[in-house]
């Protein structure tokens, strides 16, 4: 069981990841925006499991909000986030940057990926991947880690880190975490917090159609006819707009023209304005 240590600079954390080193211990990161449950938690077992020492980053990334999003209410919670991983006991630091830590004055550098990163949240977050992709670096070099885990929940993602780290040359195992769900499969998110009890009814059918969706590719439904299908299936549920319901290259998420043999399915709808994101295997 361990008592996780909290550092708020890189210098410091520099420092400690420096005396592990010298122990030629392993370290493993886990990038979080904070609000903490139990997918982020799952994803510190995944790092404690490949790694003798864990490091827990807490940042609400100011770069990957666009400024009509929901920064400014984005949910913290940093005394029960710290609890949470307390009571997990598997973290050794939790890195809780302020902003300038991270960005510090005169901060002009922003790292832009190409491939997985073009289309679906690109086309209506245009901003979104830039800054990840930055902080995700930002972090990645200052505590040089082993491993590095995130999860399928925020699948387009999880592709553009990758893509980012081979063709950097970022010394890190970029490592993939299986998406954690409520009991009707809603994929836990912080922004979930957002939904009243009726719109999280509506939340829940998310993945349900998805499932339907995927199911009927797989019986050898057309990919744009199951595609529309999806978009129809989730405005009769509830949702107020679909960004997209796609079924993807699950490697490059290239358009499909027609089913193969290794495809994914992702989703983005808006209810009362909360956005969400879903995902999973045909
Ligand atoms: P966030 O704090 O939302 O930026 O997420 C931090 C990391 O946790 C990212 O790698 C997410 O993909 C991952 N994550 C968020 N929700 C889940 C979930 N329900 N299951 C697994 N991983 C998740």
């Amino acid at each position: 069981m361990k008592t996780p240590d909290v550092i708020t600079t890189v210098a410091n954390l520099r420092a400690v990841v420096a005396g592990w080193r010298r122990d030629a211990a392993t370290v493993g990161l886990v990038p979080t925006m904070g609000a903490l449950h139990e997918g982020h938690l799952s994803l510190i077992a995944e790092a404690a499991n490949r790694s003798e020492r864990v490091v827990v980053s807490i940042f609400v990334n100011p770069r990957q909000f666009a400024p009509t999003e929901d920064l400014q209410r984005y949910p913290r919670n940093p005394e029960q986030d710290r609890a949470r991983i307390a009571a997990q006991g598997l973290t050794d630091v939790i890195f809780v940057p302020e902003r300038d830590e991270i960005y510090p004055d005169g901060f002009a550098t922003e790292i832009t990926v190409g491939g997985p990163a073009v289309g679906l949240e690109s086309d209506f977050r245009p901003h979104f991947f830039a800054g990840v992709a930055t902080v995700v670096a930002r972090l990645l070099i200052a505590v040089a880690p082993d491993v590095a885990v995130f999860g399928e929940k925020d699948f387009q993602q999880l592709l553009v880190v990758r893509h980012m780290v081979r063709d950097l040359g970022l010394p890190v195992e970029i490592v993939a975490a299986p998406i954690m769900r409520e009991a009707d499969g809603l994929a836990m998110s912080s922004r979930n917090a957002y939904l009243s009890a009726r719109e999280r009814q509506v939340a829940g059918k998310l993945n349900c159609v998805l499932n339907d969706v995927a199911q009927r590719v797989r019986e050898g439904s057309s990919v744009v006819g199951a595609e529309r299908i999806g978009r129809d299936a989730l405005l009769s549920a509830g949702f107020d707009s679909i960004d997209y319901v796609a079924i993807r290259d699950a490697h490059t998420l290239q358009p499909l023209e027609r089913a193969s043999s290794d495809m994914r399915i992702l989703a983005a709808a808006t209810i009362s304005g909360t956005r969400l994101i879903d995902n999973m295997p045909v």
